[in-house]
């Protein structure tokens, strides 16, 4: 059996993750993104209801299933996300004063005459201190403490602003010993378990022990170590900033979260933080995606703004592996024009050689496999070369040679179906699946039969040859040139 990656007929290297929502969620729709280039659809676990989530699923592994596509699906959990919590809403007026306590001290605060609200976190406003800031609905309205008192907080208000119910809040300056996954969590992930999903981003990471709480987590449900999703750490917050390069060693995929990242730091760095964390995500070959507002005024508008096409082009010149769509293919007007653009966006930027200069690879992976990949990749450069094939059944081989960002078509097969979907974010692969077969050559062979009705090689191409992680007990290795 064999199952080809579509995405290569869309000829980009960079994947793109696509949220999908109430406008994406039909078959209908779903097929027109995955033939557009959709890589990944991502489920937001903050909105949406299990049965909503379970059927969306359904779709998406029957369209991909339908049109022979290797789509990954991403559950992406809400995490400690804090929110306002008031009956009605509340003015914050520059200059005045406003009171903030949460629900836990609700009754005991309630007879307050002042003008309050609620976080509904409870316990949460123990964690804050005088002097931090407290940003509500992305940030438009901005809070300064100026008193604390056991069971409520005296603020004034640094940029005014309507307070409504549900409204989302950052706390940048706050060390929120809060756990990082919360009970709706858990929930959700069991549901995303039992699905299947072969990702799961955890929203909020402070340090790398979330990330081995959640791998934890996820071996105790599962009841085994091994064939888990991949845990995306979405990096948003400033402790996460802070603990960068332990997060990065800990996590599978880094994603950077630019929507609240821009919240929780000064807004004027998150590009600056966006090239360091592709910089030091590449250099442990971790794939790395940038999200959040790349074709933002796609909700309404059929066309991006040129600062938006800029935005998507960078990313791609930064050598991410993936860039995501969160409300323009989830609610906005048009879906599938977003990935569209998308897609064209990061063609023309490949086709450019602006996104060929690459002087990270100083893979820190000492090895004969490191160098054995080098090789290959080296090999590659060298001669007249198509592509580099090879078998990786966890993945670890794939996104090696991947990391050194070749010009050529990345072969790669498993015979795992979860590694499989798991190659849908990594940035170049061509992923095929086969079971039941054993023999690594058959394999090989097999795959580049196919990568030639597939039209991704012709009779008589040279391909460089890797066997990577490897059945049986035997070592990596080199296997050389051969012709397809
Ligand atoms: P969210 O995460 O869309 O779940 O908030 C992404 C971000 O904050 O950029
Ligand atoms: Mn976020």
């Amino acid at each position: 059996m064999t199952v080809r990656n579509i995405s290569c007929f869309c000829e980009k290297k960079t994947k793109i993750v696509a949220t999908i929502g109430p406008v994406s969620e039909s078959k209908e729709m779903l097929e027109k993104m995955i033939k557009t280039g959709m890589n990944v659809a991502r489920l937001n676990f903050s909105h949406g209801a299990h049965e909503w989530h379970k059927k969306t699923i359904d779709n998406i592994r029957q369209v991909s299933d339908k049109l022979g596509a290797n789509i990954g699906i991403m559950a992406d959990l809400q995490g400690p996300r804090i929110r306002v919590a008031t009956s009605g809403d509340v003015i914050a007026r520059k200059g005045k004063e406003l009171l903030v306590s949460d629900v836990r001290y609700r009754k005991s605060v309630s007879n307050m005459s002042a003008d309050i609200f609620y976080l509904d976190y409870p316990g949460i406003i123990d964690c804050i201190k005088e002097g931090d800031t407290i940003m509500i609905e992305d940030g438009l309205i901005k809070l300064e403490v100026s008193k604390k008192s056991s069971n409520f907080l005296r603020t004034k208000v640094i940029d005014g602003g309507v307070i409504r119910n549900h409204k989302g809040v950052n706390l940048p300056d706050s060390d929120l010993n809060i756990g990082v996954v919360t009970k709706k969590d858990i929930d959700d992930l069991k549901m995303a378990l039992e699905n299947d999903v072969d990702f799961v981003a955890l929203s909020f990471v402070s340090s790398a022990k979330d990330i081995n709480g959640l791998r934890k987590r996820m071996e105790r449900i599962l009841g085994r170590k091994d064939d888990l999703p991949q845990i995306v750490a979405k990096i948003e917050r400033k402790e996460a900033i802070n603990n960068l390069d332990e997060i990065i060693e800990s996590t599978d995929i880094v994603m950077v979260a630019r929507g609240d990242l821009g919240i929780e730091m000064d807004q004027s760095k998150v590009v600056i933080w966006q090239k360091e964390i592709i910089k030091k995500s590449l250099k442990k070959a971790t794939p790395v995606i940038v999200a959040t507002q790349m074709l933002n005024s796609m909700i309404e508008n059929p066309r991006p703004t040129r600062a938006e096409v800029s935005d998507v082009s960078n990313a791609v010149i930064d050598h991410a592996d993936a860039v995501m769509l969160s409300g323009e293919s989830a609610n906005g007007k048009y879906p599938v024009e977003s990935v569209k653009m998308m897609a064209e966006i990061i063609r023309n930027t490949e086709e450019s050689p602006f996104d060929d200069v690459y002087k990270y690879m100083d893979l820190h992976i000492s090895s004969e496999y490191a160098t054995v990949v080098r090789s290959a990749y080296e090999i590659a450069k060298s001669y007249d070369v198509k592509a580099i094939a090879m078998i990786s059944l966890s993945g670890f081989t794939a996104k090696l040679v991947s990391h050194f960002r070749p010009d050529q078509n990345i072969l790669v097969v498993t015979n795992s179906r979860k590694t499989f979907h798991q190659f849908s974010l990594v940035w170049g692969v061509c992923g095929y699946l086969f079971k039941d077969d054993n023999n690594l050559e058959d394999l090989i062979v097999k795959m580049l039969e196919q990568a030639k009705k597939d039209k991704r090689l012709k009779s008589g191409d040279s391909v460089v040859v890797i066997i990577g992680r490897v059945l049986n007990g035997e070592k990596m290795r080199l296997v050389g040139i051969r012709k397809a």
